[in-house]
């Protein structure tokens, strides 16, 4: 688990750098961890972008638009207008859209104004077509066999459903000629890369195995249930589908999650505002590291529970750092920079 944590950090900052794997970067990217749908969630998430349509996406703020604020921004008409007029009907109550119109309107992202007693919005901005492609890495450092067997199910799901543009394996360079990985029933359609977890610069990571271009805009197949299919496994598969606009929806839900937290969130669950909590700057990727625990700790471990936790020192508050924090808080705020660094500036 803990090696899983940190590879997965060195595959998100080389994607943040280098994305696309054996090309030259010709669109921007946006990198987040830990995303996905409630039946699915992937390691990494990597969202190709139009330069343009990300630079007009800044324009609503930092935080990620939910379904229902989305359903909003994308419909809110030029003029004014009583939103039940404006806005298609959202399939359950009015009242939940009456509620998302104002906290549409409190985060600054649509007009709103009272007449008589009808509520009526109009947009600020068109909202942008800014996500031009979702890639899905799952990140398996030690693909063995067995990891591999059960990992191949989850990306015939990945295929079937076709919610992401590609799908990836990311696995620990072996050394060896070709890629093990190859060998253990991934599906074609998945790509490979071979990542040198240690190793700087776009070089550490290959593909050695080309994905397939998945097809988002047709019907997906959300795989819920199969046999087993032994000899006396004569059970159905159960599956149902998702049609292109629901994919369409649920794809862009998970870029709106991945603009607003990135990867380097995870220490927002961390703590680095203990006295052991420092990160190494590695050749790949600067990793959390436990000075107590000796080793690179995962999020599980730097918890609350913790019962090597011992707070900052109040001295280490009013030297060298600032009167506003300590090392903990520092480093906090550096890498909210860092990820605020990857969007651009609204116009
Ligand atoms: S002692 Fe515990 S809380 Fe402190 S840095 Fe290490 S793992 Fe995190």
């Amino acid at each position: 688990m803990n090696a899983e944590f940190h590879f997965e950090l060195a595959v998100c900052q080389w994607a943040e750098r280098h994305w696309p794997p054996d090309g030259d970067r010709e669109r921007p990217v946006v990198v987040a961890r830990q995303l996905g749908t409630k039946y699915r969630r992937w390691d990494t998430v990597v969202l190709v972008c139009d330069p343009d349509g990300l630079a007009a996406r800044a324009r609503f703020g930092t935080q990620g638009l939910d379904s229902d604020l989305l359903h909003v921004v994308r419909n809110a008409p030029a003029e004014w207008a009583w939103y039940r007029d404006a806005l298609p009907d959202p399939g359950y109550p009015w009242r939940y859209v009456r509620e998302a119109v104002h906290r549409a309107a409190d985060r600054g992202v649509v007009e709103t104004r009272t007449n008589g007693n009808r509520i009526e919005l109009r947009r600020k901005w068109t909202y942008p077509d800014w996500v031009d492609r979702v890639v899905a890495i799952e990140n398996k450092p030690d693909l063995t066999a067995s990891a591999a067997r059960s990992l191949a199910p989850q990306l015939e799901r990945d295929v079937a459903l076709s919610l992401a543009d590609e799908v990836w394996v990311a696995t620990r360079d072996t050394g060896e000629a070709v890629t093990p990985a190859l060998f253990e029933g991934i599906p074609v359609e998945a790509g490979i890369l071979t990542v040198d977890p240690e190793r700087r610069g776009a070089s550490a990571v290959e593909a050695t195995w080309q994905p397939r271009t998945l097809a988002v805009d047709d019907p997906g197949t959300r795989i819920e249930e199969r046999p087993s299919g032994g000899d006396h496994d004569a059970s159905a598969a159960r599956f149902t589908y998702l049609d292109p606009s629901e994919k369409a929806n649920k794809r862009l839900e998970i870029a709106e999650r991945a603009y607003e937290r990135g990867w380097r969130a995870y220490v927002d669950s961390m703590r680095p505002d203990c006295r052991y909590f420092e990160v190494h700057p590695t050749p790949a990727v600067a990793r959390p590291y436990c000075s107590a625990k000796g080793c690179h700790q995962t999020q599980g471990e730097c918890a609350g529970s913790c019962p090597e936790f011992e707070p900052e020192p109040p001295s280490w508050r009013q030297q060298e750092w600032p009167l506003d924090g300590g090392p903990g808080s520092v480093l906090k705020r550096l890498l909210a920079e860092q990820r605020a660094r990857r969007r651009p500036e609204p116009e």
